[in-house]
C-alpha cells in the first residue's frame, strides 16, 4: 500500500494516509458482528480530494484488482456496510462543516454528528426528524447511507424523505450535484456525452423499460433500507427523475456522499408518553390497531431482558447523565417498579403524542389511556404510566434507545450478534408472528433482547453469542434463514433501517427473487462499472464471503 499511498500524493490527494497497524484495527470493525482489515486509512480534506481519490483508485483498478473505496463515517453500521479490505475512506475528520441553516432547510457535510447538528437545527425551531437511536453516536452522512430512521420515522418517515439535494462523487471521479430532474432537464443529462450523461441515459433505460416490475417490487411495508430505492426514482406521472433515491440507501455502493441539503421540519413544542407494561403478547394484534387509530408521533417497544439489562446497568448512564442524574432516575424509577408487583412485563409500549400546547397533548394521552383501560381485562395490561411533561419518561427512552449500546459494552463474555436486527412485518400479522418468531429464537437457544418501532411492525432482536465459539457460530445461518422466511411470508422486509451491508446482501434474491436482484446488480454497474465503491455488499454480496468475516477475536 506505501505504492498507492505515495501515487494518491502524487495525483494531488492532500488528505492523510494512514497504515499503521493501529489505525488498520480500529477500521477493522463497525457495530456488526464482521472484522475486514483494510489496508490503508485516508481522510479526504474536502470533495476535490474525494474527487481526486476515486479518479486514481478507478485509473489504477485494471493494475491492482484489490483495489477499492469504502466510505466511513461514524462506523455505527451494524450490517458491516463501513469496513472493508482495501481502502477506507473516512469522512468524519474533515467532512464536519455545518452551512446555512433556516427554519426549512439545512446543508451539511456527511461526517457531522447528528448530536451536533440537531442543537443548530432546534435554534431555528426545526428537526431533521428521522434520528435513529444511536443518535448520540452516528453521522448525518451515516444517515443518509443507510436511509435510516427511528422513533419518528412513524410520524415523518425516513431519511429518503427529507434529502433534497447532495453532491456527490461518482465513479469517473468528478463532483456533480444530484436532486430531481423534470424530463426536459433529464434529457439534456443523457445527450451530454460524458459518464454523467451515460449514467442518465442507461438508469432511465432500465427504470423505464422495467417499470411495472420495478413499482411492484416495492417492499409492502412502512420502512424499508433493503436493495436499491428504484421503484422511487422515477414517476411516469409527475415526470420527475429523482436520483437522490437511488444513492440515499446504497451504502456508499454507488459513490461517495461529499454534501447534503435537508428538508427540515417545525419542532414540536410539547409532547406527552403513555406507556403500558404488557403481560403477554397474545393481544398485540388488537392492541396495535387501537394504539395506531389514536395516531400517536411515535409507538416503540422492548422486552423484559431489555428492561432487565437497563435497571442493571443503570450507574452506567452516569457519563451521560451526570450521578446527580443518575439517582433523580433510580427515583423515578420506583413508582414504576411498584407497579409489578403483579409479575414484571414481558413487553413494554411506548406511545407519545406531540402537540402545539401541553393541554392538546395531555387530551390525546388520555384519550388513549381512557380507550384501552376499558378492556383492560381483556387486554392483559398490567399497568399505565402517564407523562405529559418529559419527565418522567426518561427513564423509557434510555432504556429504548441504548439497550444496544449496554449489550455491547456491558455484557463481557458473550458479544452482540446483529443478524436478525431489523426485519419489518406489517403490524396486522405482529400477533401470528411474533409467537412464531419466539419459537424460532427458543428452537436455536439465542438469548436476545427485542425492542423496536412497534407502529411499523420494525423490529431489533440482537442476540448474543460467543461468536469464537464454532457451536454459535453454527447456529447463524438456519436461524437467520429460518427467521428471513418467516418475515416473507407475512410480506415483511429484511431491513427497515440498518440496511443490507454483510449480513444482509446475501439474501436479496430470497427478498426479491432473481429477475429484480438481476436489475439491482445492473444499477450497480451503471452507476460503478469498474467495481471501485465498496464491494461485497448489498447487490454484490455473497454469503460465503460475509460468513468468513464473522469476527472470531475479541
Ligand atoms: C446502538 C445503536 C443503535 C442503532 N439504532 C439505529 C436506528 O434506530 N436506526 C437506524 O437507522 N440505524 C441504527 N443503527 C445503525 C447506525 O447507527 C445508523 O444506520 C447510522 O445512521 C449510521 O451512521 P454512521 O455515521 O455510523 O455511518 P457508518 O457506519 O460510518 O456508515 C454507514 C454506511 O454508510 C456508508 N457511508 C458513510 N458515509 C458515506 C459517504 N459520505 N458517502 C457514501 N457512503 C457513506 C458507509 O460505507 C456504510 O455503508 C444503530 C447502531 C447502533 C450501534
Amino acid at each position: 500500500m506505501d505504492e498507492i499511498s505515495g501515487g494518491l500524493k502524487k495525483a494531488g490527494f492532500k488528505g492523510e494516509t494512514d497504515n499503521s497497524p493501529a489505525t488498520l484495527d480500529l477500521y477493522s470493525h463497525d457495530a456488526s458482528m464482521f472484522e475486514l482489515r483494510p489496508k490503508l486509512v485516508v481522510k479526504p480534506t474536502d470533495g476535490k480530494d474525494v474527487a481526486t481519490l476515486v479518479k486514481y483508485v478507478a485509473a489504477n483498478k485494471k493494475k491492482h484488482p484489490g483495489l477499492s473505496v469504502t466510505a466511513r463515517s461514524a462506523g455505527t453500521d451494524m450490517s458491516g456496510g463501513a469496513i472493508n479490505n482495501s481502502i477506507i475512506v473516512d469522512f468524519r475528520e474533515h467532512f464536519t462543516k455545518i452551512g446555512k441553516i433556516t427554519s426549512k432547510n439545512a446543508q451539511v457535510q456527511p461526517g457531522v454528528l447528528y448530536r451536533d447538528f440537531e442543537p443548530q437545527t432546534l435554534a431555528h425551531d426545526a428537526l431533521m426528524p428521522t434520528y435513529p437511536a444511536s443518535r448520540d453516536l452516528a453521522s448525518v452522512g451515516g444517515m443518509v447511507n443507510n436511509n435510516s430512521g427511528g422513533e419518528k420515522s412513524l410520524e415523518y418517515g425516513k431519511t429518503e424523505d427529507f434529502v433534497k439535494e447532495l453532491s456527490f462523487v461518482f465513479a469517473d471521479g468528478v463532483e456533480r450535484t444530484v436532486k430531481p430532474l423534470t424530463k426536459t432537464e433529464l434529457n439534456k443529462k443523457m445527450k451530454q456525452k460524458d459518464f454523467e450523461g451515460q449514467v442518465y441515459k442507461e438508469l432511465f433505460k432500465l427504470v423505464d423499460d422495467n417499470y411495472d416490475e420495478i413499482k411492484a417490487a416495492k417492499p409492502k411495508v412502512s420502512k424499508n433500507s433493503t436493495g436499491y430505492n428504484l421503484w422511487d426514482v422515477w414517476d411516469r406521472e409527475t415526470g420527475v427523475f429523482d436520483l437522490t433515491k437511488l444513492i440515499v440507501g446504497a451504502q456508499g455502493t454507488l459513490g461517495f456522499v461529499t454534501d447534503i441539503h435537508f428538508k427540515l421540519v417545525p419542532k414540536r413544542d410539547h409532547s406527552g408518553l403513555l406507556v403500558l407494561f404488557m403481560r403477554g403478547i397474545d393481544d398485540l394484534g388488537e392492541v396495535i390497531p387501537k394504539v395506531l387509530e389514536h395516531k400517536p408521533a411515535t409507538f416503540e417497544s422492548f422486552d423484559d431482558a431489555t428492561m432487565w439489562l437497563g435497571i442493571k446497568f443503570m450507574p452506567s448512564f452516569h457519563k451521560m447523565l451526570g450521578w446527580k442524574g443518575v439517582i433523580k432516575l433510580f427515583l423515578s424509577f420506583i413508582p414504576t417498579g411498584l407497579t409489578f408487583w403483579r409479575g414484571f412485563p414481558k413487553l413494554v409500549l411506548m406511545v407519545e403524542f406531540n402537540g402545539h400546547s401541553e393541554d392538546e397533548v395531555r387530551d390525546k394521552v388520555k384519550a388513549l389511556h381512557r380507550e384501552l383501560s376499558q378492556h383492560r381485562a381483556r387486554y392483559e395490561i398490567n399497568g399505565f404510566e402517564e407523562d405529559v411533561t418529559e419527565g418522567k419518561a426518561q427513564k423509557f427512552w434510555l432504556m429504548r434507545r441504548y439497550s444496544f449500546q449496554l449489550l455491547r459494552s456491558k455484557v463481557k463474555d458473550k458479544h452482540t450478534a446483529p443478524f436478525i436486527d431489523d426485519f419489518v412485518v406489517p403490524p396486522v400479522y405482529l400477533t401470528d408472528f411474533l409467537p412464531r418468531l419466539r419459537k424460532i429464537i427458543k428452537k436455536y437457544k439465542l438469548f436476545a433482547t427485542i425492542a423496536g418501532h412497534m407502529g411499523d411492525g420494525n423490529f431489533h432482536v440482537i442476540p448474543l453469542m460467543k461468536l469464537e465459539d464454532p457451536k454459535d457460530r453454527k447456529k447463524i445461518l438456519p436461524a437467520m434463514k429460518a427467521v428471513n422466511n418467516l418475515v416473507l411470508k407475512y410480506h415483511g422486509s429484511l431491513s427497515g433501517e440498518h440496511n443490507d451491508g454483510l449480513v444482509r446482501g446475501p439474501w436479496l434474491e430470497m427478498m426479491y427473487g432473481r429477475s429484480v436482484l438481476r436489475l439491482f446488480r445492473e444499477t450497480k454497474d451503471i452507476m460503478d462499472p469498474e467495481n471501485i465503491f465498496n464491494p461485497h455488499k448489498k447487490a454484490k454480496a455473497d454469503w460465503e464471503f460475509s460468513f468468513g468475516h464473522i469476527r472470531d477475536h475479541f
